[in-house]
């Protein structure tokens, strides 16, 4: 038998943080995609308690102008 995949142990579960802060913009760039848009907890191995939370930290921080919606790309 192959072995088994190694085990996702996600980020804030490892940190003992229960709060999630959209404030923290540099930590939430860290689980957007190259266009700026969410990225799945496939990819990145948070739990689903941590994603939800994710989720609404990154869209209030966009709100808050903090991240960006989309790309910005500068015409040529
Ligand atoms: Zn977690």
């Amino acid at each position: 038998m192959p072995p088994r995949p190694k085990k996702f142990i996600c980020t804030f579960c490892r940190n003992e943080q229960s709060y999630i802060d959209y404030k923290n913009s540099k930590l939430l760039s860290g689980f957007i995609t190259y266009y700026r848009s969410m990225q799945s907890r496939f990819h990145t191995g948070v739990c689903l308690k941590h994603q939800k939370q994710l989720a609404n930290a990154i869209k209030k921080s966009r709100i808050m102008a903090l991240l960006p919606f989309v790309r910005y790309e500068k015409k040529k």
